[in-house]
């Protein structure tokens, strides 16, 4: 069980949820942020917070959705996030926009503006010891 970001955060990136997560576990692309499942200890703080109402539980979106896998793809390539920096000046005007993810979605990482003194997420040495134990038993896994 996970929550993940969806459509409307794309171009809207209000940075809210990064604030109150307990684990850190928001990474930040050049529009949007997503979700590590592996992380998420699904405790849904961060659901009111969104003012763009962009995240959900795994389980309230479709099974046959693309945002968990593009959750989990994108926080293995995107730093991580852990403090708010200043949302786009047109966040506003794209809040509640269609298609946002066909027509805005952007691969790239995001800026490290506001991340953590963490390890690059993509060195799968250094994150297995970056929180990992804590983040299970949290999860009441050890
Ligand atoms: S608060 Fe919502 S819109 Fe803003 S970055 Fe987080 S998920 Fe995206
Ligand atoms: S549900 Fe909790 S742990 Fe998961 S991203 Fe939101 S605040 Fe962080």
């Amino acid at each position: 069980m996970t929550h993940v970001v969806t459509d409307n955060c794309i171009k809207c990136k209000y940075m809210d949820c990064v604030e109150v997560c307990p684990v850190d576990c928001f990474y930040v692309g050049e529009n949007m942020l997503v979700i590590h499942p592996d992380e998420c200890i699904d405790c849904g703080v961060c659901v009111p917070e969104c003012p763009a109402e962009a995240i959900f539980a795994d389980s309230d979106i479709p099974s046959d959705s693309h945002w968990l896998g593009l959750n989990r793809k994108y926080a293995g390539l995107w730093p991580n996030i852990v403090a708010k920096s200043e949302p786009p000046p047109d966040a506003d005007a794209w809040n509640g926009a269609p298609n946002k993810y066909a027509e805005h979605f952007s691969p790239q990482p995001g800026e490290h503006e506001g991340s953590d003194e963490r390890p690059d997420p993509r060195s799968a040495t250094e994150v297995a010891g970056s929180g990992r134990s804590d983040i299970r038993a949290a999860k009441g896994e050890v």
